[in-house]
């Protein structure tokens, strides 16, 4: 059985739990011990995969195809910790799970309750993630208040109950604003605690965060006393320059000491794991600059292209490039060209969906084809590439996805139903199989064509990346790009299908069908991100 942390969140949110999570994790790992996580986020959504990313913050895809919460990005891009379907569920999947027991006749007869059967629903899929986990980190998403949290926080006090005292701890993250006399105030972090006891649950560390600097030693000393906390459990978080550095903070605060104390484990010095900041010293210093505009939907919200921000910082610590990254509305280069794009050394369109602003993407990859800027197009970034070089090259006037026209002359990108069964023709193109296709998510083999820059950048000749989309290049249309000057670079073993494109004679030009961005981690940045940054740079990639 492995030990549980159960982490919590006080009455204010968005604190950022999920990196104080990760970091954590991050933290005992560096304590070569093995340590699973887990996220349980209260909604009814059965997933978020249908949840709007200007809202939520993005989807995050794991290798076995579960569409997450943002969180479970957090969980490996910085502690390294693979996730999986398991490793996230909501209050709508533990309602599902239950009463498709309920009609299957499981309860025999039984009053289905929230307590005990969701309760127990929550605590079995806690057990599912500890397999041989030293250590388990389960999140609780929301704060203490909400009346959706009330399950997860009945089952996570029934399993410290259940369990060995020394095997359960309780971790929970409050804010400690400061006024603007300058003074701090503990009245919140006092109520959150007074919550949490009235349902049961004492915290046996306290996360506080402060802006800027660290709790004053009277702060300290007042919220362990409200709370029942010991001193030395309470650990102050004050805002980092990096994500990265908060194990860092953490482990200052001989935070790995009080949680291997506290599960009678022996203390171990911690391994280089816990070294980031002389690689942020160094990506601070550098003289080498890039400017990249990422042309998208949602770019008001800086948690919708989470992943996507991550990666490319990874490459800039990877590379020592300083970049710039602007984000710019297509719907304005839609409306009003491509003069925000005249200043930047590199453009990236990323995944998205639907119609709105999607001819300012094809037009932002146009711009960079024609004035040889470096171009990433990922997933809807590559079929706005490849849409605008049917139209300008190929001579495709009518050239769309079908996603959008669903009737165009030229479907080079549709469903694989679309085209796969009777050449493309335009009769199988109902709005059936318009709305029936399903997503293609999670991992898949994609081979590299010998010699391609998407081969030298890898330098391998097959590699797995994370999907998540609807719809594909129409193989029917391969020939006449290739015969055109685009090259197919990469592509699905098993049934052929595009997975990468390039233009060989650009500077870089590079369009993939997948989601780099979510195998990048800080430990691992991700090659074509790292090759994307330096020909941004003006090196060479
Ligand atoms: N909207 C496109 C599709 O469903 C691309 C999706 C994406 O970019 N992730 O195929």
């Amino acid at each position: 059985m492995s030990k549980f942390i159960f982490v919590t969140g006080g009455v204010v949110s968005g604190l950022g739990k999920g990196v104080a999570t990760a970091a954590i994790a991050r933290l005992l790992k560096s304590r070569q011990l093995k340590v699973n996580i887990v996220k349980m986020d209260p909604y009814i959504n059965v997933d978020p995969g249908t949840m709007n990313p200007g809202e939520h913050g993005e989807v995050f895809v794991t290798e076995d195809g579960a569409e997450t919460d943002l969180d479970l990005g957090h969980y490996e891009r910085i502690s390294g910790t693979p996730m999986s379907k398991a490793n996230n569920f909501t209050t709508g999947s533990i309602y599902q799970s239950v009463i498709e027991k309920e009609r299957r006749g499981d309860y025999d007869g039984e009053t289905v309750q929230v307590i005990p059967h969701i309760t127990d629903e929550i605590k079995r899929r806690l057990q599912q993630v500890e397999m041989d986990f030293d250590i388990v980190i389960a999140e609780t998403g929301g704060t203490v208040g909400d009346i959706e949290s009330q399950p997860f926080l009945e089952a996570i006090r029934q399993i410290g109950n259940e369990r060995k005292k020394d095997d359960v701890l309780y971790v929970h993250l409050t804010l400690i604003p400061r006024v603007s006399t300058g003074e701090s105030k503990t009245k919140p972090t006092q109520h959150s605690v007074r919550e949490l006891r009235s349902i049961g649950l004492q915290p046996d560390i306290l996360i506080c965060r402060t802006d800027g600097e660290s709790l004053s030693r009277a702060s300290t000393e007042k919220v362990a006393m409200f709370t029942n906390v010991p001193n030395n459990c309470v650990i102050s978080l004050a805002d980092a320059s990096s994500i990265y550095l908060v194990p860092q903070l953490l482990e200052q605060q001989r935070c790995a000491e009080i949680i291997l104390n506290r599960f009678g484990m022996e203390s171990r010095s911690p391994s280089a794991l816990l070294d980031v900041q002389p690689r942020l010293n160094k990506h601070a210093n550098t003289t080498n600059r890039a400017t990249i505009a990422i042309v998208g939907k949602y770019v008001q919200s800086v948690d919708s292209y989470k992943s996507l921000r991550e990666a490319i910082f990874h490459a800039e610590l990877e590379t020592e490039i300083y970049a710039n990254v602007e984000w710019i509305d297509s719907s304005i280069i839609e409306d009003e060209g491509c003069s925000s794009l005249e200043s930047v050394s590199a453009i990236l369109v990323p995944g998205g969906f639907g119609s709105r602003g999607f001819e300012g993407k094809i037009q932002a990859a146009q711009f960079a084809r024609e004035r040889d800027i470096p171009y990433f197009g990922i997933c809807f970034g590559m079929h706005a590439a490849m849409i605008e070089y049917a139209r300008n090259v190929l001579d495709l006037e009518d050239a769309n996805t079908t996603e959008n026209t669903l009737h165009t002359l030229h479907p080079v990108i549709a469903l694989a139903t679309q085209w796969e069964t009777d050449n493309g023709s335009i009769e199988n193109r109902n709005e059936e199989s318009y709305r029936g296709g399903t997503m293609r998510l999670g991992g898949y083999l994609c081979e590299l064509v010998p010699d391609s820059r998407a081969q030298k950048i890898y330098d391998e000749s097959m590699v797995i990346e994370r999907h998540r989309h609807r719809y594909e290049v129409n193989n029917k249309y391969r020939e006449l790009f290739e015969a055109g000057g685009m090259r197919v670079s990469g592509y699905n073993p098993r049934d052929a299908l595009i997975e990468m494109i390039e233009l060989p004679d650009a500077k870089w030009y590079v369009g993939c069908q997948f989601h780099p961005e979510f195998n990048s981690t800080i430990d691992k940045a991700h090659p074509l991100f790292c090759s994307f940054v330096k020909a941004a740079a003006g090196l060479t990639a």
